[in-house]
């Protein structure tokens, strides 16, 4: 497919995609199949392309009964009531809603482009009935995505950072990609959050009362990519925004992966089997609380709140092989005072800290497949499921840091994806992904949604992009603002 038009450095497409990750490809391919050309714009080379999404695993699906690779049911009412306690309410019902039914058949669609499903991988994630694993991972996905899309002849250019946008009131006009400029009759905005821009993190999460800024002890766990110039481009033009700033998708990781593109490896999954400290070698949070996969995404903001923005997560022996092993090993010790030593933490206090952990720990037996009754009774911050006295060396300890996986401030959608401005919607100007996420996720997160809000409404946003580049809708649209 060629551009419509060249001339003067600029050309023109039916359909500009910006952003090289799963939503941008749904988009993509979605508004291809409408019959629009299409260009994606990604900033990244090709041998990083892809964004967060080539990190994931696995999307979230409703389902009434077994379906392949999900086994048991997940019907639509659990997964809201999921999603409504992580958020505590800060997500917007209908546009919930329309993604989870969504998530009920999209596998067939997903399956058509290449992305293969395979069963759950055992450990602490208990995935099996509400989650379905990509075969060969994000990777894999993104890659089938692209090879669907280059032979439907969707072009994708790489190394093409996208700058500016140029819009007349609230219809999209161009991008620009350094002193290159594309045109197109609609748009759709998938490049990501801001998660990887460290200046607007720091801003973000401004100064604590100890005066630290925390978020400069904060890794990055996804692409570098993601610098959030097009959603702060955007909400300068006056689209409406959703979300705070300061919200993300912030879990704990190993406090020894890189700056950026550490993964899903440097997840540490053994926060429920064991207990957590702080520098101080005090515990602050129920690591018991419930199931990891509905817990774990709470941690790096409880890390960030500590000390120094840093914890440990301990265990002993009988839980060694109960986790997903992370990428970077710990030493063993025979005592807790060796290990503390190890840590930098103060040897007696940490030592007091298990000690009466211990002896508050009730008989009970210990099943990590369910909410257990091993329980904890009598502390200030008691462990209300898996507590089991850590007293069998070898011990271990995992240092925490936050990792943040991706940033909520979003662009505000109706069930179109259209991008709003003063609460009107544009007709040419769609957003999905990350971008957009907030409008389901003010807060909080349950494993598996991220993909599902990207293909739901990556695919939505692809259509009617081309919808109204094809269907002459932009005129007769442009009356009713
Ligand atoms: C380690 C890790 C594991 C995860 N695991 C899961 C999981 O198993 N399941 C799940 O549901 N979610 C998971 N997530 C979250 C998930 O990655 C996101 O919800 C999802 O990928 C968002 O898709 P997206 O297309 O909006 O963003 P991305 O996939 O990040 O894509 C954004 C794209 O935009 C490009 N871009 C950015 N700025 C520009 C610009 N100015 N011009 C042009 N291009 C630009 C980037 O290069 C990138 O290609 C995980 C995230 C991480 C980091």
């Amino acid at each position: 497919m060629v551009a419509k038009a060249q001339k003067n450095n600029s050309e023109s497409y039916d359909v500009l995609v910006i952003g090289g990750g799963n939503a941008a490809l749904c988009a993509a391919l979605s508004a291809r199949e409408q019959g629009a050309s299409v260009l994606i714009l990604e900033s990244a080379p090709k041998e990083w392309r892809g964004g967060n999404s080539a990190h994931t695993r696995n999307l979230r699906c409703m389902h009434n009964k077994p379906q392949d690779v999900l086994v048991d049911s997940y019907p639509e009412e659990e997964f809201w009531q999921d999603l409504r306690a992580v958020t505590g309410g800060h997500t917007n019902e209908k546009l919930a809603r329309m993604v989870i039914r969504s998530t009920e058949h999209c596998r067939k669609w997903m399956r058509k482009h290449g992305v293969n499903f395979q069963a759950s991988l055992s450990g602490s994630l208990q995935l099996s009935r509400t989650n379905a694993f990509f075969m060969g991972g994000g990777k894999a996905l993104v890659n089938a995505y692209f090879r669907s899309a280059e032979n439907m002849g969707v072009q994708v250019r790489y190394n093409s950072p996208v700058d500016k946008i140029e819009m007349d009131g609230s219809r999209f006009v161009a991008a620009y990609s350094g002193n290159h400029k594309i045109y197109a009759r609609s748009c759709v905005l998938a490049a990501g959050g801001f998660e990887s821009n460290l200046e607007w993190l720091r801003e973000a999460w401004g100064q604590n009362e100890r005066g630290e800024w925390p978020a400069e002890n904060f890794l990055i766990r996804g692409t570098r990519f993601n610098q959030g110039v097009l959603l702060r481009e955007m909400l300068d033009m006056g689209a409406d925004g959703i979300g705070e700033p300061s919200q993300s998708h912030c879990v704990a990781i190993d406090a020894r992966a890189p700056l950026y593109d550490g993964g899903i490896c440097t997840r540490i999954d053994c926060v429920s089997l064991g207990i957590v400290v702080n520098r101080e070698g005090h515990r602050f949070h129920d690591e018991g609380e419930d199931f990891w996969p509905k817990r774990y995404a709470i941690w790096g903001r409880l890390v960030a709140n500590q000390p120094g923005q840093i914890a440990y997560s301990i265990i002993d022996s009988k839980v060694f092989n109960k986790f997903m092993p992370p990428v970077f090993p710990s030493q063993s010790f025979q005592t807790i005072a060796e290990l503390a030593e190890h840590l930098g933490l103060d040897p007696q206090t940490l030592t007091q800290t298990i000690e009466k952990y211990n002896a508050a720990c009730q008989p009970g037996t210990f099943d990590h497949n369910i909410l257990d009754d091993c329980h904890t009774q009598g502390l200030k911050i008691n462990k209300t499921h898996w507590a089991q006295p850590i007293d069998t060396p070898p011990y271990k300890a995992y240092p925490l840091r936050p990792g943040i996986t991706f940033t909520y401030l979003g662009l505000k959608v109706n069930e179109h994806a259209a991008v709003h401005f003063d609460g009107i919607p544009s007709n040419n100007l769609f957003v999905a992904g990350e971008m957009m996420a907030g409008n389901i996720l003010g807060k909080g997160y349950i494993a598996g949604v991220g993909m599902s809000i990207g293909t739901v409404f990556g695919r939505i946003a692809g259509t009617r992009a081309a919808e109204a580049a094809l269907a002459g809708q932009i005129n007769h649209l442009e009356k009713v603002i």
